[in-house]
């Protein structure tokens, strides 16, 4: 392939936005990719900012997502510890423990495939 402005020139990249052919006198760095005009610098530094922003968002996500099993595991462990301390002999906080514990763990399970 050949340079979209310099058909005697060889491309040495491809513009990442409007995908021509381009040489190394034509093709800006943007950092993330090449790009030929100043309309696709600008287009692709938009799009590379966006891409990045949509990253840390889904990344943010990813960690709240563990925060309601993470919450269960606790609560579950809470009822647990009170259960088993003797303090008070009774099955129902050892049931709900276990119940909790269980929940969290399929909760967990289940952020996990979101998250893939
Ligand atoms: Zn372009
Ligand atoms: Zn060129």
């Amino acid at each position: 392939m050949n340079c979209f402005n310099h058909t005697s020139i060889s491309a040495t990249g491809i513009c990442k936005h409007c995908n021509k052919g381009i040489c190394h006198q034509c093709a800006t760095d943007t950092g993330d990719g090449l790009a030929c005009t100043e309309t696709c610098v600008e287009t692709v530094q938009a799009l590379n900012k966006l891409i990045d922003r949509n990253r840390k968002t889904v990344s943010a996500q990813h960690k709240n997502a563990y925060l309601s099993p993470i919450f269960l595991g606790g609560m579950g462990a809470i009822f647990l510890i009170y259960g088993l301390s003797g303090v008070q002999n009774a099955p129902l906080p050892i049931a709900m423990g276990i119940g909790f514990l269980i929940f969290a763990l399929l909760y967990a399970a289940k952020v996990k495939s979101w998250l893939g």
